[in-house]
């Protein structure tokens, strides 16, 4: 099912996913907004609702298995897992290094769709990406509720996102919320 992008963004509004303020990220800079996807998947009935989009964008092209790297896309990869009626497992970092673990088992007879909650750097999915061809099988596309890439990112397999959002980041020495006073919020997590 298709969803569209004021729907995305009511949705990121009404559960506060996408916050208005000031803030200071993990790199230093700030921005005037704030994306937590985690404030989204909190809601099962959201969760569903995304992960169904984005299962939309791949139903034809024979998918027997969906990965997401942890934490951050574990929930909305088997959300779309669930949609396309098929497996979901998920990749994690032991010391440093992305690894399937648990028994996860994906082999050469297996089109795998990466999914990722939102992509920024893209770093996380595109070590679980080359895990994913390591076993033999085939990464049909990556897929993810938000892109906020400022570049484009080169994952050997298409990309298919919900929306993309560009949030503006800035210096601390040019950012304009500074010149105005604006309480400066350091949010919680890495993304
Ligand atoms: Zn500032």
């Amino acid at each position: 099912m298709e969803i569209k992008n004021q729907d995305i963004l009511a949705i990121f509004k009404k559960t506060g996913a996408l916050l208005n303020g000031h803030f200071k990220l993990s790199s230093g800079l700030h921005s005037g907004q704030y994306l937590q996807c985690a404030q989204v998947l909190q809601y099962p009935e959201y969760a569903a609702q995304m992960g169904e989009a984005i299962a939309g964008k791949f139903k034809d092209e024979g998918i027997t298995c969906v990965a997401g790297p942890a934490l951050g896309g574990i929930i909305i990869a088997h959300e779309v897992a669930k949609a396309l009626g098929k497996r979901c497992v998920f990749g994690e970092r032991e010391d440093g290094k992305m690894t399937l673990r648990r028994g996860f088992k994906i082999g050469p007879d297996d089109k795998v769709l990466a999914i990722e909650d939102v992509i920024t750097t893209g770093k996380s999915i595109n070590e679980l990406i080359s895990v994913i061809r390591d076993t033999g099988a085939v990464v049909i596309g990556a897929g993810a509720i938000v892109d906020r890439s400022s570049e484009r990112i080169d994952f050997g397999c298409e990309l298919k996102t919900l929306i993309k959002l560009d949030v503006q980041k800035f210096k601390p020495e040019e950012c304009n919320l500074c010149k105005d006073n604006t309480p400066l919020v350091k949010p919680g997590s890495r993304k």
